[in-house]
């Protein structure tokens, strides 16, 4: 008898661990002039016009901010303009970046604008992607256990929520140069990333493995 009501602990104190994850809604400043900046990329990079600057998500992006703080990552996001925008350079967006979720080291969930806006994270690809940023990265500050177990719930919450094709880490985006989906209209617009690292990627693939994404075109 005691055997069981151990089991049953150890059952219930498991499926706590899985179901008690959160969302905390942070938003960063999303107002009229960042909706016309979104609707104004969405026409200069993809040549997509709409009078929303909606989505329909179809993938998933992982990344690392860089920077050691939550403070800090939410800052670089949190202005709709980017912070040393030359509206004299021509064709250049001035939208700031974003991404719709940010999770702390702690493993803490922040929502920072509405899942299917589109967010300024990945070249090519923001027009299908949800954006998932966590604080760190770097040689000093590595993702961590408890980050990296909220993005494998962040991505059963989306998978589960959303028809989502693709899960990538920001490094790959440039595989899918080519691709249906890459909507970049200019050749020189490239930038090289590692975020979030393989290992890290490694991982979280693994956790959801049930979802069957479908594999990253290969060059
Ligand atoms: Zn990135």
């Amino acid at each position: 008898m005691r055997k069981i009501a151990y089991i049953a602990l150890f059952i219930s104190v498991f499926w706590s661990c899985q179901v008690q994850q959160t969302i905390v809604d942070r938003p960063i400043v999303f107002d009229d002039e960042r909706i016309a900046l979104t609707k104004e990329y969405l026409l200069q990079r993809y040549n997509v016009e709409q009078n929303n600057p909606e989505i329909k998500p179809t993938m998933i992006v992982l990344h690392w901010t860089a920077i050691p703080t939550l403070e800090g990552s939410f800052d670089a996001f949190k202005d709709t303009k980017l912070p040393n925008w030359r509206p004299d350079i021509e064709n250049v967006s001035g939208l700031n970046v974003s991404t719709q979720f940010l999770v702390d080291r702690d493993g803490t969930i922040y929502r920072l604008m509405p899942e299917n806006y589109m967010g300024r994270h990945v070249i090519g690809l923001n027009h299908c992607s949800i954006g998932v940023e966590n604080v760190g990265g770097t040689d000093k500050y590595p993702l961590t256990k408890q980050q990296l177990k909220s993005n494998i719930w962040l991505v059963n919450y989306l998978a589960e929520k959303y028809n989502i094709d693709y899960l990538i880490g920001h490094y790959e985006y440039i595989l899918f140069e080519g691709h249906p989906l890459w909507l970049e209209v200019d050749d020189g617009y490239r930038t090289e990333k590692t975020d979030p690292g393989t290992d890290f990627m490694k991982k979280v693939r693994k956790a959801t493995k049930k979802f069957n994404f479908k594999p990253v075109p290969s060059k």
